[in-house]
């Protein structure tokens, strides 16, 4: 007998009303969770509602009554890994361990206890199937190719303190620079030859790139090369964010670095948790792919906070997750802490894409850093993307968010992709042979 699904994905005709449509039924007492549709449902980017069947009639009524305007009402088709257990049991892993596997396997929902028993294991089997069962989801649900991106860092100034950042405003011996328009827009047009798609404008809080210039940016790169754009330049007024919208910015990237409130708040001398929330809301209501991440061995930090950063990114329904290491940056309040473990950082990746499923999770600059093979590593535990440092070497020093950062170049990414034996996104203008002798060269 077929089985009845457990909840239903409700898609509205547009993220107003789907924003409305949520906050409605929230109001009504209504159990709800913005996730990232499945791809047989929408874009990558797509957000649907998910309700639990028994609420569905009633969901069905109010919003109708709100007049929200909806595209489809489908129900939850859980992934399933099947045969995911069963090679397993020959392997020296904990039965406790290998009933949560058997959920993955199933395609149920893990509670926060499992998510907390996955990332606290350090037993190597156990780590291994974890990373296989997260290789294994990115495949079915994302494929294998791997998408590249491009980052431009284009100004290292910054009105802020974070204790752990190597720009942040105390560091007096550091060089600072802000590039100008057209050395930007020299570096898109080397990004758009070799075939990239989508560029990130990375930079400090610096208010003197006010809006009419990062808008002046925006239109150059859309009309002069149509590349989507993911900007990265913190906190700013939701109307500021509503007009880069508007003028073509189609990513934003903003980490909430860690949901734990005490740690937030110890590490973000000038910020306020609840601010950071409301920003990430506000990008996501407006619809932007919306971007956040956090750090792995942060001090004070435990496998519990990593657990509810990781259920913060499904509930806020985040589309593009970076999880890195801590990493001292020199001058800083932390330069003296130790760095975060790339083990755990690893298990984090995993059980993100077991958990938010249909997200792109970068291989992250920090973990190239701490671990060589720290990209090829996080290919293979679920990650999906990879970001190029594209900023012009005479100011790429000085944008050391931590000290001796990877400068993740194509050589790099080509030596992740094809250790891990994953595809390159045809959209790549380059000839891959050329990069395979420069790596064998430099061997
Ligand atoms: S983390 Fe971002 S906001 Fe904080 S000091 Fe560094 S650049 Fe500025």
């Amino acid at each position: 007998m077929e089985q009845k699904p457990k909840y239903y994905l409700i898609m509205a005709g547009s993220t107003n009303h789907m924003l409305r449509g949520d906050q409605l039924l929230k109001d009504s007492g209504l159990k709800t969770a913005l996730v990232p549709a499945p791809s047989e449902y929408g874009s990558v980017c797509a957000i649907a509602i998910k309700v639990k069947t028994e609420d569905l009639k009633q969901a069905e009524v109010i919003l109708k009554e709100n007049e929200i305007k909806l595209e489809g009402i489908y129900p939850e088709i859980p992934k399933k890994l099947s045969g995911l257990v069963e090679k397993l049991y020959q392997s020296v892993i904990s039965d406790d361990f290998l009933m949560i596997l058997k959920k993955v396997e199933e395609g149920e929902e893990l509670s926060f206890e499992d998510i907390v028993r996955l990332l606290k294991t350090e037993r190597k089997a156990e780590m291994d199937a974890l990373f296989d069962a997260a290789d294994r989801m990115r495949k079915e649900i994302i494929g294998d190719t791997v998408d590249i991106r491009g980052a431009i860092e284009f100004s290292n100034i910054c009105r802020k303190d974070c204790k752990y950042c190597g720009v942040r405003k105390s560091l007096n011996d550091l060089k600072r620079y802000r590039m100008s328009e057209d050395e930007i827009m020299d570096v898109v047009h080397q990004i758009h030859k070799i075939g990239l798609q989508t560029v990130i404008l990375q930079s400090g809080e610096d208010l003197w790139w006010t809006p009419e210039k990062i808008v002046s940016i925006i239109k150059r790169i859309k009309k002069e090369t149509g590349m989507r754009i993911t900007l990265s330049i913190g906190e700013r007024p939701k109307e500021e964010y509503a007009l880069y919208k508007k003028m073509g910015a189609d990513n934003f990237l903003l980490k909430i670095e860690t949901t734990n409130k005490d740690i937030f708040k110890f590490i973000h001398p000038d910020d306020d948790f609840n601010i950071r929330k409301q920003c990430s809301s506000w990008l996501r209501e407006l619809g932007y792919l919306n971007g956040s991440g956090n750090i792995i061995g942060l001090p004070g930090q435990r496998v519990e906070d990593i657990a509810r950063d990781i259920i913060y990114f499904k509930e806020m329904g985040i589309n593009m997750i970076g999880i890195g290491p801590f990493l001292p940056a020199k001058g800083t309040p932390f330069e003296k802490y130790p760095p975060g473990s790339v083990d755990m950082t690893l298990k984090a990746v995993a059980v993100t894409r077991i958990v938010c499923k249909r997200v792109f999770l970068p291989a992250t600059t920090a973990l190239a850093t701490l671990d060589p093979d720290g990209q090829t590593k996080a290919l293979k535990a679920g990650a999906n993307t990879i970001m190029l440092i594209n900023t012009p070497v005479k100011y790429r020093y000085n944008y050391q968010i931590y000290s001796e950062k990877n400068m993740v170049d194509l050589e790099s990414a080509y030596k992740a992709i094809t250790e891990s034996g994953r595809k390159f996104p045809p959209y790549l203008k380059i000839d891959l042979e050329e990069l395979k002798d420069a790596g064998d060269t430099k061997k």
